[in-house]
């Protein structure tokens, strides 16, 4: 067992943060002041190579691994959870997926534009009426000749309001729950899509959420990803490498949080000393690097097991451990932001500092991809055998 990064990780690690500190940094504050997304970062993200990071390069990703795209998702996350947000969505959620259930057809279509940046991709899942209980979706997609015909409203889409190409999934059969559930490959441009609201959100601003509406949308048959009826198939192949990544995300936040608040104990003087002198300080650093370094660890884990299975190794312990690594994530991010505010005392509640951004941010960790109370559930059902 190595806990270091081998020599190319660390490369990546260093290449990604060198980017963030000079083209996210800057702007950090207004992506989240502004709620917009950065027009054309995502293109400098595809020259790069980071949105394709785990497709194979003769789709024009990097050929990398699911840890290798865990780094990128902290190290976006440290300065700006909303881009590392959107990175996830992007990269993961939607390309990553396209690749693993796609035709070599759909591979060879979508991924060079989405490992490029050309083209923005979204995962559709959740709907008004269901969220945790994902297999209730009661979009509908019938089929017809030789298209399909959408119908239906999918709620919270990460990059819903910009995206392209939106992996939704709707039910072929009504009558059954999860063996009714089929995915799609929508391109926006279809007739009968529409983006119908973008959220104002407490946090991640600049990643733009959205809802999306689809009134007979005609999609071709070419769209099905996977098989009539095995949509469910698409969802839980996605789910492990998606807490994977989004368990990156809540380190980076909590990294981010805490690397501002060690910094300011060190300034801040108070009582003639400075803040970082005082041991109740000090308990609230110790335990932030505690679950911070725990959290980490869990998160690799997470990210090599899921690459094992993905190579066809055994991937039993799997589910489990990305549950668990991405409800410690969710704990770590939204404990570690709080104290970070509290380090920083009334100055960390004025929305002058970035710290109350992070905090802002840490509460979707809790949420997103499964709440907590649903990867406690995964967790112990897999504890019990079921
Ligand atoms: C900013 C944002 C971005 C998102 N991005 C996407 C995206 O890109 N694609 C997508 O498809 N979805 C996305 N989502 C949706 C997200 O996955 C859901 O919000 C989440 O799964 C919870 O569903 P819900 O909001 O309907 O809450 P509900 O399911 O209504 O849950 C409400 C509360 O009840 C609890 N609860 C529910 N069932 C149980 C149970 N059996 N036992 C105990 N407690 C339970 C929950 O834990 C929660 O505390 C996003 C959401 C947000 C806010």
């Amino acid at each position: 067992m190595d806990f270091n990064l081998n020599q190319e990780q660390k490369l990546l690690k260093d290449t990604v943060r060198t980017f963030v500190l000079k083209e996210i940094a800057p702007i950090a504050d207004n992506i989240d002041k502004e709620d917009t997304f950065p027009e054309g970062l995502f293109k400098k993200m595809g020259e790069m190579g980071l949105l394709g990071c785990t497709i194979p390069t003769e789709y024009r990703g990097a050929g990398s691994d699911y840890l290798s795209s865990a780094i990128i998702e902290e190290e976006l996350a440290k300065v700006s959870p909303s881009v590392a947000l959107s990175y996830g969505a992007h990269a993961i959620l939607c390309a990553d997926n396209v690749y693993r259930n796609g035709t070599e057809e759909q591979r060879m279509k979508y991924l060079p534009r989405l490992c490029s940046g050309e083209w923005v991709g979204a995962l559709g899942l959740t709907e008004p009426g269901a969220g945790s209980d994902a297999v209730g979706i009661e979009a509908t997609a019938q089929r017809d000749g030789d298209e399909y015909v959408i119908n239906g409203t999918k709620t919270f889409i990460t990059n819903g309001p910009i995206a392209d190409l939106v992996l939704l999934y709707a039910k072929t059969d009504k009558e059954k729950k999860a063996k009714g559930i089929t995915a799609f490959l929508v391109e926006t441009s279809f007739d009968g899509f529409s983006v119908s609201k973008k959220f104002e959100k407490m946090g991640n601003r600049g990643s733009p959420t959205g809802e999306l509406v689809l009134d007979n949308c005609r999609v071709p048959k070419e769209s099905l990803l996977g098989e009539e009826n095995r949509g469910i198939a698409v969802m839980m192949s996605g789910l492990d490498s998606e807490r994977a990544i989004l368990s990156a995300w809540g380190v980076g936040i909590a990294q981010g949080a805490f690397d501002l608040a060690l910094s300011y104990s060190r300034e801040r003087v108070q009582f003639g000393q400075p803040i970082c002198n005082f041991q109740l300080i000090q308990e609230k650093l110790a335990n932030a690097y505690t679950q911070i370094e725990s959290s980490r660890l869990m998160t690799y884990k997470a990210a090599l097991l899921t690459q094992e299975s993905e190579r066809g190794g055994k991937g039993t312990e799997l589910h489990k451990v990305a549950a668990a690594a991405l409800l410690l994530a969710g704990e770590t991010a939204r404990n570690v932001a709080l104290d970070a505010v509290q380090i920083h005392g009334g100055y960390g509640y004025i929305n002058e500092l970035p710290v109350e951004r992070f905090l802002r941010d840490a509460v979707l960790v809790t949420i997103g991809a499964g709440t907590s109370e649903i990867r406690q559930i995964v967790i112990a059902r897999e504890l019990l055998g079921e």
